[in-house]
Parts: structure tokens; C-alpha cells; sequence
């Protein structure tokens, strides 16, 4: 269906209107979201928007549902070791989002019988929840007006009112142009409807403006820029880091893991031990000494194998040499020799199952 009569960008209710009647026909369905007329529930949508801070849709639906079907409620969550949380979160990234959640959760049960607060302020005292999640959750699982912007958001609010200044700076001025079309009335069927368009007709590369409820008002249509838009200033390049990663086989065949210090990148998840990553090439006898179990402990010495581990943070590159050898005696003392057939169980980050499958590839 095409909209035809003209919609004045100042006229906030018609554009609303227009996007909750498209919204209620072509919304997206997603396991997190309650059916029409049904009231969402504030822990769904606490998990959803948690996983989904950096996460694709496609990405987080498979964890969505193995955490709901495993924590049905935020007190089974709660109770739940924090290991157990960090080993299904696995392979999500973002780790500090999984201890968070976790402590969140903990807050939640013990201070507040189990229930989400409803606005704002308070919801961003709680561990993990920033501005845009406090918005999320107060509109869409209590119906407050919250100003929810997220980067499909940004996008289509560039492009209806035709702001050519780049990102980031003008980030504030999009929410601020969000925030006078955001309803009081369905703020967060509202909400999930904006980002729905972002995320589904008003895409980065082409969007589908020919079935867009916002057309006649688009203003970056209307001037044949909306797919430029939003400009972006560059951004600097990532920096490379690399580091080595010890592959310590036993003499039963399990291999050495060690749990990374609960603060920092990738903090409480367990890993390949690995030497610092720093912008230098290292030295394989300068690495021995990061090395979880001194030479005399092996049975031979360090194999390079063949290949590098590759991985992108948001901040920088990373290149892992993965370096073997057999061990001799007993483990060290911050250590856990897995048997092969239980690595799947471990907390192991994507980064990591990239070193583990380059070792069992190139190893023994
Ligand atoms: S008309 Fe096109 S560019 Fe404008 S909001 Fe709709 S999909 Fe986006």
C-alpha cells in the first residue's frame, strides 16, 4: 500500500499515527515482544535489549530463547552461579554485558521483590542499564513516553528531516527531533515501530522508500540524498595489537584454560593463556615468561603452529600466534586442564574458540 496525501514534517500526531498503522500490519515478529494488545513483560524485554546493545537480531534470537528457556524469570536468573550465566553467553561478545545482567538480575530479586522500576532514573541505577536501555524498557514494557534512539533511529531521523551534519556530533539533535515526534499515547508499540523502520524499509544502503509511511513527509527523499544520510565523520583507523597463546596439552589430552580477572576485556570468561597483546611483534623466548607453565615443566619445547588467530574489537585488531607443546607434570595453580570433548561447556569467547580450533587443526 502507497500513502498518497501529503504529511507536513511539523504535524507529529499524523506521522505517528501513519507509522503505528504500519507498525500494527508489518511489524517485525520477535520472541521478545508481546502479541498485539498484550502487556510486555519487563524481564523479556530487560533480556532482549541487554543482548541487543551491539548485537544483531539474527544473533541474539538463538540466546534469547536458551536463556529464557533455561532462567524463566529474573529470581531463577538471579540464582543462578554466575559462571553458569557467563558459559550460555558464550560467543554473544561484550562480556561485561553478561556479569552486568547477572548483577542486575541479583538487584532486582533482592531489593526490588523482582520488579522492574518504571522510569528512567531509577532504571539506570542498575547495573548494564545506560540511557538508551532505561528508555527502552520504561516504553516498551511500562508504556512511559521515553525517548528511545538507537542507530536505526538516528538513521531515519537524519534522513526525514535532511540533517547533513555527521555523527557523532549530532547525535543530540536527533534525539531531539525524535523527541518531538514521540507520542505519549503507544510510546512503546511507538518506539519498536521507528526502530522497525530503520531496521527494515529505511535500511543503510537502500532503503525501500517506496513503501514507507514517512514518505510523503521525507525531506532527504524529497531532495534524493536519504541514502547518503546519516553523514558520518571518519573515524580513526583501529590499531593492530598481538600477543601468543599457550596451548598446553597434558598427557591424558585435556588442554590448559584459565579464567581471565573479572574486570577488563573479556573479563570473567575463561581463555588459552595468552601474553599481553601490545602493538610489537613478540619474541617467542621474550613470551616464555607470560607462559602458565615454566619449559621445565614441558616436555619439549614451544611449537609455533602454523597460521595467526584473527579478531576485531570495536577499539582495535587483534593477530594471536598460537604457540603448543605437551605438559609433563601437574597443572598450575590458576589453571583447569578441560578434556577436548568438555570444551564446549566452557565459557570460552569467540576469540578463543578461534584459537582452539586453529590448535586442534595444526596440533597433535
Ligand atoms: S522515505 Fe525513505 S529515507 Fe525517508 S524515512 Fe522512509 S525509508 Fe527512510
Amino acid at each position: 500500500m502507497l500513502y498518497c496525501s501529503p504529511m507536513p514534517l511539523s504535524d507529529a500526531r499524523a506521522l505517528s499515527d501513519r507509522l503505528l498503522a504500519w507498525y500494527d500490519r508489518d511489524r517485525r515478529l520477535l520472541p521478545w515482544r508481546a502479541a498485539p494488545g498484550e502487556p510486555a513483560d519487563a524481564y523479556r524485554v530487560w533480556l532482549s535489549e541487554v543482548m541487543l546493545q551491539q548485537t544483531t537480531v539474527a544473533a541474539v534470537i538463538p540466546y534469547f530463547n536458551a536463556f529464557l528457556a533455561r532462567w524463566p524469570t529474573v529470581a531463577a536468573l538471579a540464582a543462578a552461579p554466575v559462571e553458569e550465566v557467563m558459559q550460555a553467553w558464550a560467543g554473544l561478545g561484550y562480556y561485561a554485558r553478561a556479569r552486568n545482567l547477572h548483577q542486575c538480575a541479583k538487584t532486582v530479586t533482592e531489593w526490588r521483590g523482582g520488579h522492574f522500576p518504571e522510569d528512567e532514573e531509577s532504571l539506570r541505577r542498575l547495573p548494564g542499564i545506560g540511557d538508551y536501555t532505561a528508555a527502552a524498557i520504561a516504553a516498551i514494557a511500562f508504556g512511559h513516553r521515553a525517548v528511545v534512539v538507537d542507530g536505526n533511529v538516528e538513521r531515519v531521523m537524519a534522513r526525514l528531516f535532511a540533517v547533513t551534519d555527521p555523527l557523532p556530533g549530532v547525535k543530540p539533535r536527533l534525539k531531539a527531533l525524535a523527541a518531538e515526534l514521540t507520542p505519549t499515547e503507544r510510546a512503546g508499540d511507538y518506539a519498536q515501530a521507528v526502530m522497525d523502520l530503520g531496521a527494515t524499509l529505511c535500511s543503510p544502503r537502500s532503503p525501500a522508500c517506496g513503501l514507507c509511511p514517512w514518505r510523503e513527509a521525507c525531506r532527504g527523499l524529497a531532495q534524493g540524498i536519504e541514502a547518503s544520510l546519516p553523514a558520518r565523520a571518519p573515524k580513526p583507523e583501529r590499531p593492530t595489537r598481538r600477543g601468543i597463546a599457550f596451548w598446553i596439552v597434558a598427557r591424558d589430552g585435556s588442554v590448559l584454560l584459565r579464567r581471565r580477572p573479572p574486570q577488563g576485556l573479556l573479563g570473567g570468561m575463561m581463555e588459552v593463556p595468552s601474553t599481553e597483546w601490545r602493538p610489537e611483534v613478540w619474541d617467542l623466548d621474550e613470551a616464555q615468561s607470560f607462559a602458565p607453565l615454566p619449559a621445565a615443566r614441558l616436555a619439549e619445547p614451544w611449537r609455533p603452529l602454523p597460521g595467526l588467530v584473527r579478531h576485531t574489537f570495536t577499539h582495535f585488531h587483534l593477530e594471536l600466534t598460537v604457540v603448543a607443546a605437551r605438559a609433563t607434570g601437574q597443572p598450575p595453580v590458576r589453571g583447569l586442564w578441560c578434556p577436548l570433548d568438555r570444551l564446549a561447556e566452557q565459557a570460552l569467547p569467540t576469540l578463543m574458540r578461534k584459537v582452539v580450533r586453529l590448535a586442534l587443526s595444526k596440533a597433535y
